[in-house]
């Protein structure tokens, strides 16, 4: 078998070399600063059999979404699925019934206008989800801003702000709920320690769960 091909190499303050395979099946490398490309490429080789089965399992992954917005095709909306429906005019140019209904003058501006509402639907979901969190666990983030982020589904700032991307919502309800239990918790803790998940676990027992179905379905929300 060939190797796999590093896609790129980033280097920063950490202490040992880490594998990471893109949800598309590409190799990059966490190395220290100095480490020489030498043993980076001696590590990549080590490790060649974990590189292949990993890579094989992006590949059985949902394929990522691609649209073409044409009369029919589906869109998700809180984990629910709803074919796009183009009408001739309604009572909002963009409408969430059964169906995704659209006016056809948006239909130049499609794409956009599609982002811009599910941005407008992000906004009012996860910001009420989120107060509702933060009111049972008694975290309070500072502000709550929608992104347009891709590969994060939240973030948490230094300043105490939470961000989360749009394209969450297009996720089941309960995954949602985990991103933003999860942002919650960093804001007392920001790193990923055995302390933090404890927290996590202790506001959501079955976040594993969620997590795991975020990992296998994330290719599927990326519109
Ligand atoms: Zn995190």
């Amino acid at each position: 078998m060939d190797d796999i091909p590093i896609e790129k190499i980033v280097r920063s303050r950490r202490r040992s070399i880490a594998l990471v395979i893109t949800p598309d099946g590409h190799l990059i490398v966490r190395a220290p600063l100095k480490t020489p490309v030498a043993l980076i490429h001696a590590f990549v080789k080590e490790k060649h059999g974990w590189i292949e089965k990993t890579v094989g399992k992006m590949k059985q992954r949902p394929a990522a979404t691609e649209h073409a917005y044409e009369e029919g095709e589906t869109f998700f909306y809180l984990g629910r699925v709803y074919p796009l429906h183009i009408v001739e005019s309604g009572n909002s140019p963009i409408e969430r019934t059964d169906r995704l209904c659209v006016c056809r003058s948006l239909l130049s501006d499609i794409r956009h206008r599609l982002k811009c509402w599910y941005m407008q639907e992000a906004q009012r979901e996860i910001h009420a989800r989120c107060m509702w969190f933060s009111m049972t666990t008694g975290y309070t983030p500072k502000s709550i801003r929608i992104t347009d982020a891709r590969q994060r589904w939240g973030s948490c700032t230094s300043t105490g702000g939470l961000n989360f991307s749009w394209r969450l919502i297009q996720a089941p309800l309960e995954i949602v709920d985990y991103v933003i239990v999860h942002e919650l918790v960093h804001l007392k803790q920001p790193d990923h320690s055995k302390k933090f998940w404890a927290k996590v676990k202790e506001i959501m027992p079955d976040y594993e769960r969620r997590k795991e179905w975020l990992r296998e379905n994330e290719r599927l929300l990326r519109i």
